[in-house]
């Protein structure tokens, strides 16, 4: 290992910094016992330190797992989560309980909860809620009446689910009925150095943008959002909005306004637009956001806002971070956020 990388290693270690753990270990030569880097434990002494790669090579080097961080546990915080998630998906219970999904999964409560915000910028509570209103969209969809829905989903009142839509769907029940009724939306597919870009505009502006590397996915994935909107190939392929928002995802600054046609609650709007301001290269957490917007006690509301941006890139939710530097969640993946704000500040700094 060079010791450029040694340095790195040693700089994440000093910081905690959670999205290192799988990246590398650290085993301490007094102790003989390696750790994740976002270790609890106080910090050993740098010249006891020796990084790994692998956790196999700690343990051949006669390194055993830390009691605290048991490094040798689900690498990967995501393969605890997406078990856990599937656990939630099945309850249709008010409050999930935690301990007994901790359980089945050799788990504990706290690191679960740990594992869920690290990897989903939600705690267990509210993605059990997130999937609960899927559900509830769902049924909806088929045509089921609002109050049959809403004892389906164990959703107690109909005020409680139009207080949580309104947080997170962007529309009212209502309205969601309709699926977007009455709106033609077209759109086009294209690639872009971080994959596949959906756009798709109503002729008053532009309604998503979706990245992924699945063509079929992105799509589905639309029509999902709005089952009842017409949906078909955007005749003139949206040449002008699509060319500034590839350049854009490739840390270019705008160059144009790009119209918007979005459905929002009042706050989502506020937040978007707050969002819009951050420049070029930086990041601000979901607190700042909240405290910006007069809101200092919003964050999580703020975190959902982001979490539901239709637009990405256009509202740039990916310069959004948690206030210890973890990068939180991305609807489009976490490796896309990584390389976006790495590009972002490449190219700001060169401009400057
Ligand atoms: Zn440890």
């Amino acid at each position: 290992m060079n010791s450029r990388t040694a340095e790195q290693y040693w700089q994440a270690t000093m910081a905690r910094d959670s999205r290192s753990d799988g990246v590398f270990f650290l085993g301490v030569r007094s102790t003989r016992i390696y750790c994740r880097p976002s270790c609890p434990a106080r910090r050993p002494l740098r010249r006891n330190v020796e990084f790994f790669t692998t956790q196999r090579e700690a343990e051949q080097r006669g390194f055993r797992p830390c009691l605290r961080c048991r490094p040798n546990e689900i690498s990967s915080g995501t393969a605890l989560v997406q078990k856990a998630a599937a656990l939630l998906a099945e309850t249709d219970e008010e409050s999930p309980r935690l301990g007994a999904i901790a359980k089945k999964l050799n788990s504990s409560v706290s690191r679960l909860r740990r594992a869920f915000v690290q990897v989903t910028g939600l705690s267990p509570r509210e993605l059990a809620e997130a999937l609960r209103l899927n559900r509830f969209k769902k049924l909806l969809r088929q045509g089921r009446k609002i109050t049959d829905a809403l004892y389906e989903t164990g959703y107690g009142s109909a005020s409680r689910v139009y207080e949580r839509s309104n947080a997170q769907l962007g529309m009212t029940p209502a309205t969601y009925q309709k699926g977007g009724k009455g709106m033609k939306l077209g759109f086009t597919i294209t690639n872009a150095k971080l994959g596949k870009v959906l756009v798709a505009a109503t002729e008053r502006g532009v309604s998503a943008v979706y990245l992924g590397d699945s063509e079929v996915k992105l799509l589905a994935e639309l029509r999902e959002e709005y089952p009842k909107a017409e949906i078909a190939p955007a005749r003139n392929g949206l040449e002008k909005f699509v060319k500034e928002i590839v350049s854009r995802t490739e840390g270019n600054p705008p160059r144009q306004e790009l119209p918007l046609d979005l459905l929002a609650t009042a706050f989502q709007r506020r937040v978007w637009q707050e969002l819009q301001r951050i420049p070029l290269g930086k990041t601000r957490t979901y607190a700042q956001v909240a405290r910006a917007l007069g809101r200092p006690s919003a964050s999580r509301a703020v975190a959902r806002a982001c979490a539901t941006n239709p637009v990405s890139i256009v509202v740039p939710c990916h310069r959004v971070i948690r206030g210890d530097g973890n990068l939180a969640g991305y609807r489009w993946g976490i490796e896309r956020k990584e390389q976006l704000l790495k590009t972002e500040r490449v190219e700001a700094g060169a401009a400057n």
